[in-house]
């Protein structure tokens, strides 16, 4: 990892001792109402992974607006978080939530579609261009499904994925790549008794060869990627990368599921219809109902057909695919209103106006210290990196990673009262953020690097 004064790691942990104290005497009932958490919870918290944050203690939130989330004690804190995606259009949108106290108040769910199933159908059709639809309650779900439809419709077992890659909880994604280029199973993996890699095979992101030979085995079912890598940092495709991988697919009649759950940040039609990549399968979750658990996963007309040829073809009975609140009513309402009026062209112009203001405010901030970072951004997503250039693949990304950086970096500009997502350093944008919180991040980032430097 390339050096810098600035970096240094005696430098890094006086600062970041100071940070943990300011940060504790700032939040006073955060932590009291942590400590009263642990009584009833698990890590005294409603989710295990909320200690990855890294805080000295959980932060307590009282309620959220728009692009600012205020604490229980009394902080105004600007949202580049924003809910890791799923508030990406802001929180409480006045819309959205209309739409959805309207449809409680007439029944969230009956196992039965509402008016507002066939509206979201077509509005997603006339989003992203794929034709057919089904609807589940987390990206993690409609990734799941929709490997199981397409295993069911190609007959083939195998699975392709990239290394670094995230796609929630689908066990089958979960193999990674060793120092040495060997699969491996993801270590923290819990509880897993299968060994995947019978199953799966990964592959480094932006390596043709590889996607080739792994094609030639002639036994994948389909490849499941985000058209670009968001969440081992931000891995972006090279140029002509993704054209010739969509002409190996189509040579092996393979099928591409593009995750768009994080990429849908590049526009209103997500990375591929902003870039012109034709997928046959798309997963779109999270921020799809402003909040609400809800996910939408859509089929090319080929691969729709065999999929319902599939299901017709299947003895009568359990598929595996759906869950009893899937397609309800109020998470239609939510995805209606999010789609109509914020899942549009003239809302996206403002976010990613915004987030090329906060790319070129971090690149100038970089340069004028001669930090050897880099920014990456798609569309209203920016993520800061530590290392010069951007990595091209999960393994460059990891090594660049620096988490006693990291830890200080979220820490210090939460003091200042900026919120970046947890496990890397990812800013999005939503149509509620102003320019003025774009330039408080900047500024918060510039006074934190001062109080580095006088460490
Ligand atoms: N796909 C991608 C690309 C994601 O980043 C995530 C979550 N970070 C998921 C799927 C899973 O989303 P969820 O946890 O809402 O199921």
């Amino acid at each position: 990892r390339p050096s810098h004064p600035l970096l240094d790691p005696a430098r890094l942990e006086a600062t970041l001792a100071a940070e943990r104290a300011a940060y504790a005497h700032a939040h006073p009932r955060s932590q009291a109402a942590a400590r009263q958490a642990e009584a009833s919870l698990l890590f005294g918290l409603p989710l295990h992974w909320m200690r990855d944050w890294g805080l000295p203690f959980p932060l307590l939130i009282e309620r959220a607006e728009g692009a600012t989330v205020h604490t229980l004690d009394g902080q105004a804190l600007d949202d580049f978080c924003l809910g890791d995606t799923a508030a990406m259009f802001g929180h409480a949108p006045p819309a959205v939530v209309a739409a959805v106290q309207r449809q409680i108040a007439r029944g969230s769910t009956a196992m039965l579609p509402s008016e507002d199933a066939a509206a979201v159908g077509a509005l997603l059709q006339a989003r992203f261009g794929l034709p057919q639809w089904q609807f589940a309650l987390s990206a993690s779900d409609a990734n799941r499904f929709l490997l199981r439809w397409l295993r069911a419709a190609t007959g083939r077992r195998r699975l392709l994925v990239f290394d670094g890659c995230y796609h929630g909880t689908v066990d089958d994604c979960f193999v990674d790549l060793d120092d040495d280029g060997r699969p491996t199973m993801r270590p923290s993996l819990l509880g897993q008794v299968q060994d995947l890699r019978g199953s799966t095979t990964v592959l480094p992101f932006n390596d043709l060869d590889a996607l080739e030979a792994a094609l030639a085995e002639g036994d994948v079912a389909c490849l499941l990627a985000e058209p670009a890598l968001t969440n081992c940092g931000m891995v972006l495709p090279e140029p002509g990368f993704w054209p010739a991988a969509r002409a190996l697919l189509d040579r092996h009649e393979v099928p591409l599921i593009a995750d768009e759950t994080h990429t849908l940040s590049a526009g209103p039609g997500g990375w591929c219809r902003a870039q012109g990549l034709r997928p046959d399968a798309l997963v779109v979750g999270k921020a799809l109902g402003s909040g609400l658990p809800v996910a939408a996963y859509g089929f090319s007309a080929r691969w729709a057909e065999a999929a319902m040829v599939a299901k017709l073809a299947a003895a009568p009975g359990h598929s595996g695919i759906g869950t009893t609140l899937s397609g309800h009513r109020a998470g239609l309402a939510a995805m209606r209103a999010t789609l109509e009026t914020l899942m549009t062209p003239a809302v996206y112009a403002g976010m990613l106006a915004r987030g090329a203001r906060l790319a070129d405010g971090l690149e100038r901030l970089i340069g004028i210290r001669g930090l050897p970072w880099s920014v990456s951004r798609l569309g209203a997503r920016c993520e800061l990196q530590y290392g010069p250039r951007p990595p091209r693949n999960g393994k460059e990304a990891a090594a660049q990673f620096d988490d006693r950086l990291d830890a200080w970096l979220h820490l210090a500009l939460l003091n200042r009262g900026v919120l970046l997502t947890p496990f890397h350093s990812m800013m999005l944008i939503s149509p509620a953020t102003q320019d003025a919180q774009v330039d408080h991040l900047l500024d918060a980032l510039d006074q934190a690097l001062d109080t580095l430097a006088a460490a």
